[in-house]
């Protein structure tokens, strides 16, 4: 799951990491009261405005603007919101803005030069470590930095036991030629951030920019942070940050009936009953020259509700021109599957995209045969090379 960049700054507020002075706001109205008071704090009349969407690259698409009044705010808001910000990560068809934030300027003349760095931590599946990768070329792409230069590219593993040590926060300073005040203020980031970084079960903390600004202070300016879903059991705090709108409405579908689902951009839909099974259809999907449009799995208790659900989900997608149920009964019984699919079926009614459906395991015989006699545009088979040749006849 991912935050949004002002929901990612109060995480790291909260561990002691500065950001830039900011709030949110979904009206013209509310941009000048936001304004209003980040211009309390700092006496400045600079502001800058940007647009809440799970994406980067805003900056180039429009989407980070600086305004110089009051009246300049309430316009970039009166033009930001309700936008849809086509940027480098969202695709063609963009994102909508519905909420932006409103924070100070913090790239102000100074007695030294401000400097933007990359940082992030991630897990490092090769070492099965936590890694924190940075470099002193931040505001780009890191994956050009990567490309051009991948000398300034720096990583840390972390030892799980330990934890970040002195050691490695004071290399890491050193390596961004950090001096002073910037290097204090950077050491103590890496270890408020790595803490962040655990204490939420992020899978990523990621900021570009991390500003060193003119007096030599560390800020946040911008921030993501992704929360691994396996651990979203136990954060029932971070669980109410999710905004359903930035998410797929199918996924979401899916989560409400407890089933996994992913799209994908094939035309043959799949509903499975267990992990391992799908990734195996989805592998008797393309062999049989088909694509598959989707991982579903209805899990163990594949009822006539379920299978509707997984139905509904998998037929919105319009590039579904098969689809294919490959269930194994093992504790639920095939026959009840099979009246669940039937069931299904009438309840969705006129379903234009033909149905084959592969039951194996307790009573499948029983189970096809109840669809045979239903007299539906459903294909039933019992083993796996019918269901095959089914498909390689019909894709
Ligand atoms: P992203 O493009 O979606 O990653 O959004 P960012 O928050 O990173 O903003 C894009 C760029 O705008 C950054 O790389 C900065 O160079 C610039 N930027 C962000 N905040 C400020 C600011 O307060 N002042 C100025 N002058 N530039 C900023
Ligand atoms: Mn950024």
């Amino acid at each position: 799951m991912n935050l949004h960049e002002y929901q990612s700054k109060e995480i790291l507020a909260a561990h002691g990491i500065k950001v830039p002075v900011g709030f949110t706001a979904t009206t013209p109205d509310e941009a000048v009261e936001a304004a209003k008071k980040v211009k309390e704090k700092n006496g400045l009349d600079l502001y800058v405005v940007k647009a809440m969407v799970h994406s980067g690259g805003r900056g180039k698409a429009g989407g980070v603007t600086f305004p110089k009044s009051l009246v300049g705010v309430e316009e970039e808001a009166n033009k930001m919101l309700g936008m849809t910000l086509v940027t480098n990560q969202t695709g063609p068809e963009g994102k909508l803005v519905r909420k932006i934030l409103v924070t100070e300027q913090v790239y102000l003349e100074g007695p030294e030069e401000a400097h933007e760095i990359y940082i992030s931590i991630l897990l490092d599946r090769k070492t099965g470590r936590n890694v924190i990768i940075y470099s002193p070329e931040g505001g780009m792409d890191i994956e050009e930095v990567a490309e051009k230069h991948p000398e300034k590219l720096y990583t840390e593993h972390i030892d799980p036991a330990v934890g970040v040590t002195g050691f490695q926060a004071r290399n890491i300073a050193f390596n961004l030629n950090l001096k002073g005040q910037g290097y204090k203020d950077m050491v103590k980031f890496v270890h408020n951030l790595y803490a962040a970084y655990i204490a939420c079960d992020a899978s990523l903390v990621e900021i570009n920019p991390l500003l060193k600004t003119s007096h030599n202070e560390i800020l946040a300016v911008d921030a993501k942070i992704s929360i691994d879903d396996n651990a979203l059991v136990r954060h029932p705090e971070l669980e109410v940050l999710r905004d359903v709108y930035e998410e797929d409405p199918a996924e979401i579908a899916a989560g409400e009936h407890h089933m996994s689902f992913v799209k994908l951009t094939g035309n043959v839909g799949c509903m499975v009953n267990g992990a391992g099974l799908a990734m195996a259809t989805m592998d008797a999907i393309k062999l049989s020259g088909g694509e598959p449009a989707n991982f579903l799995d209805v899990g163990g208790g594949a009822n006539a509700q379920r299978v509707e659900a997984g139905l509904r989900i998998i037929l919105k997608d319009p590039n579904v021109k098969l689809v294919f149920i490959n269930i194994f009964g093992g504790i639920v019984r095939c026959d009840r599957v099979a009246g669940g699919v039937v069931e299904a079926y009438k309840n969705l009614g006129e379903i234009e995209v033909p149905l084959v459906v592969r039951l194996q395991g307790t009573n499948a015989e029983l189970g096809a045969e109840l669809i045979r006699k239903s007299g539906l545009k459903v294909h039933a088979v019992t083993n796996i090379e019918e269901a095959t040749a089914k498909i390689k006849e019909m894709v």
